[in-house]
């Protein structure tokens, strides 16, 4: 309650202070004050406290779902008109799983939001297909709340979102969450390094390959016929091949020609 009451007098200092504030009643009975908007909410002008002004405007409705499945801490799946859909949080980007603090983020979000009725504010949708959009339950933010916990990245590549950018600072400067960890990567570059990794690791592979080719073809030539031959060929060790060679070039050079048998 003292709780409660701080929160109310710090969002009516903010609105005498110029920000937008909004009231809603919720289906318990609770009132609740943001500076964010969610469908019902009244827009407060701060004339009268706690009261709505004449001049309220109720802000539109997105959609009023229910959440089905957490894939991770930024991707989530509502039930739609009867079907499945996967929302995508705007503006941020959480740990992949394979990363510090990805399995935490997907906790985060699971306790927040699963089996829940949340507020879906749809922004775009992304190449997968996936609705990009605000996710607001229980008059919270969820992409806000992600980033104040230090559960996210702000996704600064597709959103330019002022105050994103303001709750990633101030939680990498508390050291929230992944920010306790030095030099956390973010989850785009290690989502990136994942495919170098995998590049990286055939060249390596061809490049061996070859190399041992290379060891392998290891030409003899014959000190007395000056005839060179590869291996497999049935004069390949004869009395007199002693000679060796690392190339056809090489060979060559020292004024040996290709056996007729082999053709080296
Ligand atoms: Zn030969």
């Amino acid at each position: 309650m003292k709780r409660l009451t701080v929160l109310i007098v710090l969002l009516i200092g903010s609105t005498l202070a110029g920000a937008e504030i909004y009231k809603w009643t919720d289906k318990e009975g609770n009132i609740h004050f943001s500076d964010t908007p969610v469908p019902g909410a009244i827009l407060l002008d701060g004339s009268v406290e706690g009261q709505p002004s004449a001049t309220h405007k109720t802000v539109s409705s997105g959609w009023e779902v229910k959440v089905v499945g957490i894939a991770d801490g930024d991707t989530i799946t509502v039930l739609h008109d009867g079907r499945e859909r996967k929302i995508r949080l705007y503006g941020i980007d959480c740990p992949e799983k394979g990363q510090s603090f990805g399995k935490r983020a997907r906790q985060f979000t699971s306790n927040m939001v699963f089996n829940k009725s949340v507020d879906v504010r749809p922004v775009t949708s992304d190449r997968y297909g996936r609705t990009v959009a605000w996710v607001y339950a229980n008059g919270m933010c969820l992409n806000e709340e992600l980033l104040r916990a230090g559960m996210a990245w702000h996704y600064k590549k597709y959103s330019s979102d002022s105050k994103l950018a303001e709750l990633e600072a101030e939680a990498r400067q508390r050291t929230a969450g992944l920010w306790s960890i030095p030099g956390a990567v973010p989850p785009s570059d290690f989502r990136q390094g994942k495919k170098t990794t995998i590049v990286a690791r055939c060249e390596t592979k061809a490049r061996m390959q070859t190399s041992v080719n290379t060891r392998e073809e290891v030409y003899h030539g014959n000190l007395k016929t000056r005839k060179f031959h590869r291996p497999g060929c049935r004069y390949y060790n004869c009395s007199n091949c002693t000679a060796v060679f690392h190339s056809r070039e090489e060979a060559i050079r020292a004024g040996y020609v290709p056996c007729k048998v082999c053709r080296p």
